[in-house]
């Protein structure tokens, strides 16, 4: 899954990726909306309204976690030139780390496509299973959280951006670029969540990634020796 990662630092990208990302980008869109009409027909009543509430923000909570356990993992085992993995998901976070602006000069295409990409067999099956008036309301918030997940991280490192977006971010309902700068301060082992960085509290205060990295390292998996 590509979510959250920061958009991979070439230019335009060849021409066919993007014609891939844009149907991924439209068919993502459509299915959110075929979610969202289903989810707001099966709210009838304030049991479901609150069941609706309780499921968009546990999908929002957990874009935010699954955003750092993606980071945290690319940006501490493997290397840009470990063959296949490297390329594709470990070198976009290296480059991050590098030239932390590159990502404010990619499009919107390129900030979306790639999670768009990922989230789709995640809202088929939301589509294809669904009678559950809770994982409709999870899978919304969470696929719209991964998908915007780079927007939100690229707005992070913008020093210009809209009124609006000033204000998602001084509400934390995107990541504020202050609690983002500390990921990149030092030797970028803590606040890996990017969506909104709510889940930092939870994962740096008890230790998670760190404890899963001891795990993984234990059982061989290739640390990074950056
Ligand atoms: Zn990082
Ligand atoms: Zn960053």
């Amino acid at each position: 899954m590509s979510t959250a990662g920061p958009a991979a630092a070439s230019d335009q990208g060849p021409r066919a990726q993007r014609a891939l990302e844009a149907a991924a980008l439209a068919l993502a869109g459509i299915a959110l909306a075929v979610l969202v009409v289903r989810l707001v027909r099966r709210v009838d009543s304030l049991h479901a309204a609150t069941i609706a509430g309780i499921a968009l923000l546990a999908g929002y909570l957990l874009a935010d976690f699954v955003s750092g356990l993606v980071h945290w993992f690319c940006d501490r085992f493997f290397e840009e030139n470990t063959p296949i993995v490297g390329r594709l998901f470990i070198a976009p976070f290296r480059e991050h780390h590098r030239d932390p602006l590159a990502m404010t000069r990619h499009d919107s295409l390129e900030l979306l496509g790639n999670s768009a990409l990922g989230m789709l067999p995640i809202l088929a099956a939301a589509w294809w299973c669904g009678d559950s008036l809770f994982a409709d309301g999870l899978t919304i918030a969470f696929a719209t959280a991964s998908i915007a997940a780079n927007r939100f991280h690229a707005w992070a490192h913008t020093t210009d951006v809209s009124r609006t977006v000033q204000w998602l971010q001084g509400h934390r309902l995107v990541l504020p670029p202050r609690h983002h700068a500390r990921h990149h301060r030092g030797s970028y082992t803590s606040h890996y969540c990017m969506t909104t960085g709510w889940m930092n509290a939870c994962t740096d205060g008890l230790g998670v990634f760190t404890a899963l990295e001891r795990a993984l390292r234990a059982l061989g998996m290739p640390a990074t020796s950056a």
